[in-house]
């Protein structure tokens, strides 16, 4: 499909807010009143004579691009289109881009909390001064990364995320060989086993690795670099495209789970 068949008109946007926001029949977001006159860019409620418009009631408000510019983006943010890619299709500045893209990272909904269990795979990823300890329930698309502002892990921090992320007595561990996991199931209730150095023996990490291999790739190819400051929200960005795909199938199953009125 040509881009210009991808992004809707502005009227069919405007439909698919009002019907996001609204449902079947508009109603005033400030007192709930039925009888509402619309004019050519904004609504008017005979009730309590207030204006609002289908932006100005959700976190698209105080947005300047045309409606179709904020599509299209959202469909390359779905897409995972790289920053410079974006910015010529869209014809915004770099800046703009990123800071759509940063919009929509912010809305993405908090996925609903559940402990691992079972087999879970656990490893560390290293970046420049700053690492992440993740694991990965195996077969699953479970997947919890939790990143550190240091350069290497202690027992400690494998301690803490255990507690809190993985169900005791009901999992079991697969790590590699590192020291910090040694006796590992003396201070949390887990079966762990470990890789034996054989060469020759399937990895006992191989999934969890194999998702740091696709956030590598992830940020290399869509944002190029991130600093560690904003490591944790593209990590959690990265972990919801894995778990929740069908958030980004599109900007409209995307715009389905995030937006919302706010009255304010
Ligand atoms: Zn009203």
């Amino acid at each position: 499909m040509s881009i210009l068949q991808l992004t809707p008109n502005e009227p069919k946007i405007k439909r698919v807010l009002k019907k996001i926001l609204f449902g079947k029949h508009l109603f005033c977001p400030y007192c709930r009143g039925k009888r509402i006159k619309a004019y050519e860019k904004r609504y008017h409620c005979r009730r309590c004579r207030k204006f609002f418009s289908l932006t100005s009631v959700s976190w698209l408000k105080g947005s300047k691009l045309p409606l179709q510019i904020i599509w299209l983006l959202l469909y390359c943010y779905t897409k995972k289109i790289p920053i410079l890619q974006t910015q010529d299709l869209c014809g915004v500045t770099e800046p703009t881009v990123r800071r759509w893209f940063d919009s929509f990272r912010e809305r993405l909904p908090e996925p609903e909390f559940e402990r691992l269990s079972g087999i879970i795979q656990m490893d560390e990823m290293f970046k420049k001064e700053a690492m992440i300890i993740g694991a990965k329930q195996k077969g699953t698309k479970k997947v919890i990364c939790v990143p550190h502002n240091k350069i290497a892990a202690d027992r400690k921090d494998v301690v803490n995320f255990l507690e809190q992320y993985v169900t005791p007595y009901k999992s079991e561990l697969w790590t590699d060989g590192a020291s910090i996991y040694k006796g590992i199931q003396n201070y949390w209730p887990v079966w762990h086993t470990k890789d034996i150095h054989n060469k020759f023996e399937f990895s006992h990490t191989s999934e969890i690795e194999g998702i740091w291999a696709n956030f590598r790739t992830f940020i290399r190819r869509m944002y190029h670099h991130i600093t560690n400051a904003k490591l944790p929200e593209y990590l959690y960005e990265f972990c919801m495209r894995f778990s929740s795909p069908e958030i980004f199938d599109s900007p409209f199953s995307y715009l389905e789970k995030t937006l919302c009125l706010v009255s304010s």
